[in-house]
Formats: structure tokens, C-alpha cells, sequence
């Protein structure tokens, strides 16, 4: 889903591209359009509404505002604004399909897993090489003072204890490498298959973002609703997907109910990135 994330971003990229040549007459119309939220208010209106979801458009639009206001008390400024008129629209979509695609993620949840696994054995190889290279380099130093003559004997005989243990260091080092290499491997197999077979990741089960619009397609309670639309707000800020599972910004915010509403000190550092402050 990174991957997918990373190509996402890069058909918005094509997409401006396109729309700058095409427009290219009126300058100002282009300076408007890459103005981001955190610029000039971003205008937003409901557009597609069912009501298969039990609540009122009035309190979809108040959960909007509570959503948005997470992101603008953090810098006392107005991001989004309702406007019955605006072009960008918030649509709040029932589609049987989303469900059914819900519950095939839960049980392709293997993927996360395997993500888990990998994070662990790289942590795991990076400690390991930095003790290692410490090793090394003061291997290293006891070496030129040998070949410069000098070291008693005791030192020499403890040099070369140095050599013993740093070779079977190395291959220690080496098949932490190995292990971890192979398991990331698996875990790019699993993750290309994954979005084979979903197309758009995995937040566009319960919500996604476009340079358009946001879509909502599921939720499970009032918090679920609020956490989904904060999110795609973040990413229409320009905010990206954030490390700390426990961030608003995770990728799989969604699916993680152990995410507050209040914003990480991941996603207060990228909505600072966005907000150039
Ligand atoms: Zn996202």
C-alpha cells in the first residue's frame, strides 16, 4: 500500500501537470489552484448523500467540522470551509461492495503482519550493525598500533581474540541480513498481490481522497466516522501517511480503533511540514 500510495501521488503529479498545460493561460487561476488549505481555506460542499447510514446531512455536516477542527486547533487557523456551492464535494456513499471488500481485508490482514515481522528484523539488523561497526573500528585502531609495533604481547594476544569474535560477528551480521532480506521479500510479494487484487489500498475500503473529492463508504460508530473524515482532511491538506500506527494519519487509521482524535507528534510534525511552519 506504500507503494500503491507513492503511485497515487504520482498520477496526482501527472494530473497537475496535465491540468497546468492545459489551463496555462491564466497564471493566477494556477497560482489559486496550488494554493494548499493551509493557504486560503480549502471550500467544500456534500455532494452524494445516502441515507442508508442513519444519520442526517446536518450531522454529517457538523462531523465535518468536528473532523476539520481537529487539524485547526492545533494551528488556531481556518482550513475548510462549508460552502453550498464549492466544487470540492464530501460524499457519503453506501455500497454493499464496500462491506463485502471490508471483510476480505480482515482476513487479508496477514499483510500487516508480515509488515510487523520485517519492521522487527530491521530494527534488530540495524542495532547489531552499529555495535558491530563500533567493533570494527576499534579493531581497526589496535591494528595500526600492531603494525607500528606497539603492542606488548598481552595486547597482541587480545587483538587477535578482537579477530576471532568480530569473524564470527560477520556471520552472525550476515544471516540477520539474510533473514531480514528474505522477509522483506515476502512481504512485497503479499503486498503486490494485496493490491492486485484491491486496486486502490486500503483505506479506500472505508474512505479516500482526491484532488475532488472525499468519499466516504463505511464506518462503524460515531469516532469511526470522525477519524475517517480527519484523516482525508489531513490528506487534503497535503498531509501524508505518517509511521505511528497510532496516528491519524497511519494508513490504516481506519482499521485501528485504538486511534484517538487527538493528533500524534507524527501528525503535528507533517501537518507542520504542510503548513511550512
Ligand atoms: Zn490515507
Amino acid at each position: 500500500m506504500l507503494l500503491l500510495y507513492s503511485m497515487k501521488k504520482f498520477g496526482q503529479y501527472v494530473s497537475t501537470f496535465i491540468l497546468v498545460i492545459l489551463i496555462g493561460v491564466s497564471a493566477y487561476f494556477i497560482y489559486q489552484k496550488t494554493l494548499s488549505p493551509c493557504e486560503k481555506p480549502l471550500e467544500y460542499s456534500i455532494g452524494q448523500f445516502d441515507t442508508q447510514f442513519g444519520i442526517s446531512q446536518s450531522d454529517f455536516k457538523f462531523y465535518i467540522i468536528e473532523s476539520g477542527s481537529v487539524w485547526e486547533k492545533v494551528l488556531d487557523k481556518k482550513f475548510f470551509i462549508y460552502n453550498p456551492n464549492a466544487d470540492f464535494k464530501i460524499n457519503l456513499i453506501y455500497d454493499e461492495r464496500q462491506l463485502a471488500t471490508v471483510q476480505k481485508q480482515k482476513t487479508d490482514f496477514g499483510l500487516s503482519m508480515v509488515e510487523d515481522i520485517f519492521k522487527k528484523l530491521d530494527a534488530e539488523f540495524n542495532i547489531f550493525k552499529s555495535q558491530y561497526d563500533q567493533k570494527v573500528s576499534a579493531y581497526e585502531q589496535n591494528l595500526a598500533l600492531y603494525k607500528k609495533g606497539n603492542l606488548s604481547n598481552a595486547e597482541i594476544q587480545q587483538l587477535n581474540k578482537m579477530a576471532y569474535e568480530l569473524n564470527k560477528e560477520t556471520s552472525q551480521l550476515n544471516a540477520l541480513l539474510k533473514e531480514r532480506n528474505l522477509k522483506a521479500v515476502e512481504y512485497n510479494k503479499i503486498a503486490q498481490s494485496y493490491n492486485k487484487k484491491y486496486g486502490h489500498g486500503l483505506e479506500f475500503n472505508q474512505a479516500e481522497y482526491t484532488d475532488k473529492e472525499i468519499n466516504v463508504y463505511q464506518f462503524g460508530n460515531r469516532k469511526d466516522l470522525i477519524l475517517a473524515l480527519t484523516h482525508e482532511l489531513g490528506h487534503a491538506l497535503g498531509m501524508d501517511h505518517v509511521e505511528n500506527p497510532k496516528s491519524i494519519m497511519h494508513f490504516l487509521t481506519g482499521a485501528n480503533t485504538e486511534v484517538s482524535l487527538t493528533p500524534s507528534a507524527e501528525d503535528l510534525a507533517e501537518l507542520k511540514r504542510v503548513c511550512k511552519m
